[in-house]
């Protein structure tokens, strides 16, 4: 099977290259050259348009900012819609509003061409390792037939529901992600002017109920005051928007998120939404006044 992808960024860079390392002919397509360059380095070719590459590719991964993007590659001026052959399969992997996805979806479909959308989750480490965690809507059939590609590049692939199901739970991810951050964030502050060292305080309290994969892949560069992205806090506040609107649209209010909202909206004021979002920390530190970090 030939595989298109498009969107070499943090996230696809890696996961194109682990799809390369498995043995697949891949096809590339970014409007950046760099990342381009590195993947034909690594055997892949290159492609002018998202169009070229799905005239050329039996199945099409997108993996882009937000909406926008994802509806300009895929539906607009020289897009995938124009190119796509009849029986192949788009998979988008962007974390973008459910309601994009069906649209998209519905799309293709009238062109005689398959979708799902299949957000991740595990950041840039994983993307890397192959082992993120894969959420997916669309039909049963064309998930059984991709999932042997999505294992390539994580360690688990969940079929959700229909096409729009996978941003519906990546919604749910980033909803616990950025307020589990929030939580330690506003815990280690605390701890810190207390006096308590926060590197014993995550050390003591790692192993209990509070512990999680957040707080184990946060503390270390929060305590190490690296906030080198990772993952933008402009791109949680793009995650967030998307899940405001979504709950807001079915009547589900999400105080809890909109509060988180605010806090990076702040740290954006700031000029800090390049951060990783355990930048957000930032926000709590200039709360109280102290800075969490590694005892010298
Ligand atoms: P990124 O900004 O690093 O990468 C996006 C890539 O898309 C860039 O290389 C950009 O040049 C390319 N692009 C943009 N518009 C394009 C166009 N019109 N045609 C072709 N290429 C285009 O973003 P990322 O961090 O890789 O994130 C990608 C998606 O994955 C986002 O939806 C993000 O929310 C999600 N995500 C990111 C992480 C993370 O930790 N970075 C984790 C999970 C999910």
């Amino acid at each position: 099977m030939k595989i298109g992808f498009i969107g070499l960024g943090i996230m696809g860079k890696p996961m194109a290259k682990n799809l390369r390392a498995a043995g697949y002919e891949l096809l590339v397509h970014d409007i950046v050259a760099g990342p381009v360059d590195e993947l034909v380095a690594a055997g892949a070719a290159k492609a002018d348009s998202a169009r070229e590459v799905a005239e050329q590719s039996d199945c099409v991964i997108t993996m882009l900012p937000n909406s926008p993007e994802v509806e300009e590659v895929i539906l607009g001026e020289n897009g995938v819609l124009e190119g796509v052959r009849d029986g192949s399969i788009v998979v988008d992997m962007s974390s973008i509003a459910p309601l994009v996805s069906q649209r998209v979806g519905e799309k293709l479909k009238a062109k005689g061409a398959e979708f799902l959308d299949a957000p991740v989750s595990g950041g840039e480490p994983k993307a890397v390792d192959g082992t993120l965690a894969i959420m997916v809507g669309g039909d049963e059939a064309v998930f059984n037939k991709l999932e042997p590609i999505l294992l390539k590049m994580g360690a688990s692939a969940v079929l959700c529901g229909e096409i729009g199901s996978g941003n519906v739970t990546k919604l749910a991810n980033q909803i616990v992600v950025a307020l589990n951050i929030s939580a330690v964030s506003e815990a280690m502050v605390l701890a810190t002017k207390a006096g308590v060292d926060p590197e014993k305080v995550f050390n003591a309290i790692k192993g209990g109920l509070a512990g999680s994969t957040v707080m184990n892949a946060k503390m270390p560069m929060i305590l190490d005051r690296n906030f080198n992205p990772g993952f933008r806090i402009e791109l949680h506040i793009k995650d967030l928007q998307n899940a405001l609107d979504t709950a807001h649209e079915i009547g589900v209010p999400v105080p809890l998120t909109g509060e988180v909202m605010e806090f990076m909206q702040a740290l954006k004021v700031q000029g800090k939404e390049k951060n990783d979002h355990g930048g957000l920390v930032q926000f709590f530190e200039g709360l109280a006044g102290v800075e969490v970090h590694r005892k010298a």
